[in-house]
């Protein structure tokens, strides 16, 4: 029974395996909570390893089921577009949906629920370009002929920071090249998982080609997909940890495998920057969703000619945030997640604070609002042995360190094992090719904090994943190349 009070139809309270919405044959549920006042607004069904193996049969059928397979990339293009009409005529309640579960500021929902649509759009127009070849061939009577064919059911593990652009990134390119998926959405943030789920099932996708499988059962049904013979490919966002276990556990199988993980994004103001467009962007990049995105900038660098007058500007607009229960639409800052990362963002915090850095502003819970929220900090003269530091935050925390020169704060920008997003400040063009190019990152942002976009290809480099999503790239993980040679001819 949905406790979700003033909410529409779209919010669902089953699974979704095989067409049908069903409880887990357990019959155990969870609770959703809204992080802004703890609240309990939705219990959802706790699916256990049996219910996530029918959600691959369901896949597989449906995979191999005439209903899909014979449908050309015009049909499934068609379909897509559906699913992106159907998600912006609803993106308003999805916005409140997500809200509520995830405790993000009603304007980046409504922000999130665009640029999530927008891989459906992007995929749905890939979806008819997935060209194979015609390649010269080196013998006389031959040709060489390459094509593209899905690679089969896909798992999709997702994370609650964006609950749904991180659904529709995966199944949208999915989905494009003719896969079937089960998603595995965050515990955190199942609902607005349903919501989609729903709109596409009205869009017309067959039954089986997108299954939602709620669980907090997330262990035991990461490794049934990576041990699965009949999952082909994983893709998963989320931390580090879990992504270098699925990879391992992907080993035996040769899965496909894509992992977009965690990041230490640096942001480096140099002397040449201009400091108000600098701002600009150290707010949108570290502020968005309350620090907790992977490509939040972690670290900022800054170099001496322009230290003081950046950090005093910093500090007026980081204290004139607004912060609150997200559904008010002035909010500009949340409470952070759930307790866990709670507990670590003060606890890197202090940790900062007993290794001698100064903490300019913030620095504390603000119990006031409720238990999960942390006041918008700024530390200065953050020592290289800090958590905040060496570690990705994922909370409104700035962790300023003061530099000489470009071969420094380049060293140091790249003094970590990750390297998702990077981010710098330069109104000097022979330094931005220079830096851009010596960055190792998967992504920079020149002069620009927001980087993400359906037509760029977005992902990491060292610990920070493999594989590309979004953009053309992003349907590489969803097929095998397939040569046929036709020979005597
Ligand atoms: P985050 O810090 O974003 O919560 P997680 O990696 O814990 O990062 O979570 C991302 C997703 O991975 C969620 O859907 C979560 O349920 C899932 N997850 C967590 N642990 C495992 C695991 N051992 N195997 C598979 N998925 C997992």
């Amino acid at each position: 029974v949905s406790q979700m009070r003033g909410f529409s139809a779209l919010v669902q309270t089953k699974a979704l395996v095989n067409g049908n919405w069903i409880d887990s044959c357990s019959r155990q549920t969870f609770e959703v909570k809204n992080p802004a006042n703890g609240e309990v607004i939705g219990l959802v069904p706790d699916m256990t390893v049996e219910d996530a193996q029918r959600a691959i049969n369901a896949a597989k059928e449906a995979f191999e089921s005439k209903e899909w397979r014979s449908l050309t990339a015009k049909d499934r293009s068609n379909m897509l577009k559906k699913w992106h009409q159907l998600i912006e005529q609803n993106a308003q309640e999805i916005a409140e949906i997500m809200t509520a579960e995830s405790g993000k500021p009603i304007n980046e929902s409504r922000g999130e629920v665009v640029y999530g649509n927008a891989f459906v759009e992007w995929f749905a127009e890939e979806a008819r370009r997935i060209y194979g070849e015609i390649v010269p061939s080196g013998q006389p009577n031959r040709e060489v002929i390459v094509m593209k064919q899905p690679i089969g059911v896909a798992a999709l593990i997702t994370p609650w920071n964006f609950p749904l652009a991180m659904i529709t990134r995966k199944a949208g390119a999915a989905l494009a090249a003719g896969c079937t998926v089960v998603v595995k959405p965050s515990e955190d943030t199942p609902l607005t998982a349903l919501a989609v789920a729903k709109l596409a099932e009205q869009a017309g996708i067959p039954k089986g080609v997108i299954n939602v499988v709620t669980t907090k059962k997330a262990a035991p049904i990461g490794e049934l997909f990576c041990k699965s013979p009949d999952v082909r490919g994983i893709s998963f966002t989320g931390s580090t940890q879990v992504g270098k276990l699925l990879f391992r556990n992907s080993a035996d199988g040769i899965k496909r495998v894509c992992l977009e993980l965690g990041g230490n994004a640096p942001f480096i103001v140099f002397n040449s920057a201009n400091v108000e467009k600098a701002v600009d962007g150290a707010m949108a990049s570290k502020f968005r969703n309350c620090g907790q995105t992977c490509v939040s900038a972690n670290r900022f660098f800054v170099q001496e000619g322009i230290y003081d007058k950046f950090v005093s500007q910093l500090k007026q607009r980081v204290e004139a945030l607004k912060i609150g229960d997200g559904k008010s639409v002035d909010v500009q800052i949340g409470p952070l997640i759930n307790k866990m990362q709670y507990d670590k963002v003060s606890g890197f915090v202090e940790d900062a604070r007993d290794k001698k850095a100064n903490i300019i502003v913030g620095g504390k819970g603000l119990q006031e609002l409720g238990s999960l929220f942390y006041a918008p900090t700024i530390v200065t003269d953050v020592p290289t042995s800090a958590h905040i530091y060496t570690e990705e935050v994922f909370g409104p925390v700035v962790s300023i360190i003061k530099f000489k020169d470009e071969a420094e704060a380049v060293q140091k920008a790249n003094d970590t094992q990750r390297g998702l997003a990077g981010y710098f400040y330069s109104e000097n063009l022979q330094q931005v090719f220079r830096v851009a190019k010596r960055l190792e990152v998967g992504m920079v942002g020149v002069n620009e904090g927001i980087i993400s976009a359906p037509e760029a290809p977005f992902g990491g480099v060292k610990e920070s994943g493999v594989g590309r999503e979004g953009s053309r790239h992003g349907i590489d993980d969803y097929v095998d190349i397939k040569y046929i040679c036709m020979g005597n001819l």
